[in-house]
């Protein structure tokens, strides 16, 4: 499967916010965006910066989602597909859909600092879903589902040290704890409340729509 090798802090800077793919450093002063702005890289980033509107606005929109959930274009555009064709606000439907893959869900527990380190967790089998392995990263949790850190890999000390300094951030709601470390339930499913509130799902909706 392709994947984005380049520096992942140029990524937040072309979206002009912080898109936490870099686990720690983007909790610390040393992050990108902090340092040097919210300016487009390069030499000319900062005469590149325009307001965008229409078209353009859309576009920035779906490319800051699609990479504050590290997934390409084609798996993003099908999990829109599918979100058109269920039920409810498509947007929201779409959001939900990245919110409950397995990678998401692993970040969110606080196994890892960030939705890249979760995904590697989960292609090196590290990760139970009801205690069975389940190394897919897009695998969509389900209510009822408990997702644990294999016990072989507790000692992993990526994990632990994940696991320490995520306990001050906190979980969304949805995620609870399931009676020992490193081990969470999916008590209900996300809301939108739940998402990142700097979002504007419409965009990406309007975007695909045309
Ligand atoms: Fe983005 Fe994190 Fe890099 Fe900051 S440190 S620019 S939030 S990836």
């Amino acid at each position: 499967m392709a994947r984005y090798r380049d520096a992942v802090c140029r990524l937040c800077r072309r979206e002009g916010a912080k898109l936490f793919l870099k686990g720690d450093r983007c909790f610390k002063p040393s992050c990108a965006i902090e340092k040097r702005g919210t300016n487009p890289p390069g030499q000319h980033g900062a005469a590149r910066r325009k307001m965008l509107a229409g078209y353009g606005e859309q576009l920035r929109e779906k490319q800051k989602v699609k990479r504050m959930y590290f997934v390409l274009e084609k798996q993003f555009r099908n999990y829109f597909e599918k979100a058109l064709r269920q039920k409810g606000v498509t947007g929201e439907n779409l959001l939900f859909m990245l919110e409950k893959r397995l990678d998401n869900v692993v970040y969110r527990s606080g196994f890892a600092t960030s939705r890249r380190q979760a995904r590697q967790l989960v292609n090196h089998g590290h990760i139970e879903v009801n205690g069975r392995k389940v190394n897919i990263p897009s695998f969509q949790v389900k209510l009822g589902d408990v997702v644990t850190v294999k016990d072989k890999s507790i000692k992993n000390p990526h994990v632990d040290a994940a696991w320490q300094t995520s306990a001050g951030r906190g979980r969304p709601s949805w995620i609870t704890p399931a009676g020992k470390d490193l081990s969470v339930s999916i008590s209900s499913l996300p809301t939108r409340q739940d998402i990142e509130s700097n979002i504007n799902e419409q965009l990406i909706v309007e975007l695909y729509s045309k």
